[in-house]
């Protein structure tokens, strides 16, 4: 069979049995963010590309190479959101949320789009649990955020993760950190990549931040920026090691860290994954005390991170973390003739009622081919109703992992009729003189 065409380069399908670790860990990071007070916010796929021309910088890679960036039919020009950040205080301030009360805590489950080269870890459309406070000024907002992250962590089992931090400082320090990194880099200027020697007048932070090896190589010996900060900057930054420590969060402090946006300010920091080759970084963030402005708001001290989806489940995988089981079907009904299958949809509207996961067959085959598929699902009990069943209400119930069975009564099932209901009628079942414990029976009714 030939496919007329395949899923885009760089783009991952989630297939139904695999879907369930990708729903655990993103329920998982809501819940995380919940208990830390931050609410979720959804923003669309596709923004105006100035958006993240000014919100991302035009000096990152990201803007400079990395967006899926399109002419829509208005002639308008589209971009693929390629990260969370600018989208959120977009909408922060559109939507009036600047005006509400302050920290303004949000986070959000998104897919974002890069044009990059696919390899492990790094794909072209990607996904990321993202968390904003926006209006938070305090170092205790940059330590809560590096908690929330590392409670998320440590709530899915993930140990083989290391915390590196820097901070780089405000516009005031950086003035100074700019001109001696233009005066080291200037050096080497012809060893530099084309967009680096661009860069290199604009925004010198980036070289920090460049891919290329020899790049990387002559960055090496530049002056660090924690040498150049002001005293407001430097406080901040030992409050922040401070608090962390009283949470007892280990970090490292590393002062080539610049993260890859141009709206950072002081804060900045990654967790680094040690088993998942180059593409390590799991989650990386910080503090933008500049964005909001930037984007045509009053001054907002602002700060967030990002997380990859798929390098997190990488790291698991990696570590072997556990996920909780798959949901399979409570029970499956086989039926057998015209009456059977009347009484089956009856039932199963029943139980579906009831909260339980009912399935029967939807191909009318055999009790055999029927039983065969109830497997295949994984479906806890199962019941064969035929005509002999239908005529005097009764079945068995066979649970499908150790063979054990219960007789029934069909009647039951259909509560309008009947005052017993199934709950009721299941709790009364006792197999080999002992009772059926319906809780573990069905997962539900705790
Ligand atoms: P990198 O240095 O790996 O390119 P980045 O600095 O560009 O990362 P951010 O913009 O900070 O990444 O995005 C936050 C997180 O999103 C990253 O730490 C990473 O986990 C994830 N991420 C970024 N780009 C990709 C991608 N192309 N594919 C998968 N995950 C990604
Ligand atoms: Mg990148």
């Amino acid at each position: 069979m030939a496919l007329i065409t395949k899923a885009v380069k760089g783009t991952n399908d989630v297939l139904p049995s695999e879907v369930h670790k990708n729903q655990y860990i993103e329920a998982t990071c809501l819940s995380v963010a919940g208990n830390f007070g931050y609410k979720e916010m959804r923003t669309p796929v596709f923004e105006h590309t100035e958006l993240f021309q000014r919100g991302v910088g035009d000096t990152t890679d990201v803007v400079q190479k990395e967006m899926y960036t399109f002419d829509d039919k208005g002639g308008r020009s589209i971009t693929l959101r390629p990260e969370g950040t600018a989208g959120a205080a977009r909408a922060f301030l559109e939507n009036g949320l600047s005006n509400g009360a302050l920290p303004q805590k949000i986070c959000y489950l998104t897919s974002c789009y890069r044009y990059e080269k696919p390899q492990a870890g790094r794909l072209r459309e990607f996904h990321q649990f993202g968390i904003e406070c926006f209006g938070a000024s305090s170092p205790l907002a940059d330590a809560e955020i590096i908690a929330l992250a590392k409670q998320i962590f440590d709530t899915l089992g993930i140990t083989d993760l290391h915390l590196e931090i820097n901070s780089i400082g405000c516009p005031e320090c950086r003035a100074k950190y700019h001109e001696a990194l233009k005066e080291y880099f200037s050096q080497y200027k012809e060893q530099l990549c084309n967009t680096c020697q661009e860069r290199l007048e604009r925004n010198p932070m980036r070289l920090l931040d460049c891919k290329s090896p020899e790049d990387k190589a002559i960055a090496e010996n530049a002056p660090e920026i924690l040498d150049y900060l002001c005293d407001e900057c430097k406080e901040h930054f030992e409050s922040v090691k401070k608090y962390l420590g009283a949470m007892n969060i280990e970090f490292t402090v590393n002062p080539r860290i610049v993260r890859g946006l141009d709206y950072y300010t002081k804060t900045v920091f990654e967790f680094i994954a040690d088993s998942i080759g180059a593409q390590g970084t799991v989650c990386g963030g910080g503090r933008y005390d500049g964005l909001i402005e930037e984007l045509g708001g009053q001054k907002t001290p602002s700060l967030g991170f990002g997380m990859g989806l798929e390098r997190l489940a990488l790291v698991m995988d990696a570590q072997g973390c556990e996920y909780p089981e798959a949901e399979v079907p409570d029970l499956f009904i086989a039926a057998i003739g015209e009456k059977a299958k009347l009484k089956a949809v009856e039932i199963a509207k029943d139980m579906r009622d009831e909260g339980f996961s009912v399935v029967y067959d939807l191909n009318e085959r055999s009790v055999r081919a029927q039983m065969k598929y109830a497997d295949k699902l994984g479906a806890k009990y199962n019941i064969v109703i035929g005509d002999s069943e239908v005529d005097e209400n009764k079945a068995v119930l066979k649970n499908m992992k150790n063979g054990e069975q219960a007789d029934i009564s069909l009647v039951t099932f259909v509560s309008e009729y009947y005052s017993i209901t199934l709950k009721e009628q299941l709790e009364d079942i006792e197999i080999n003189g002992e009772a059926l414990d319906f809780n573990s029976l069905f997962g539900i009714g705790e």
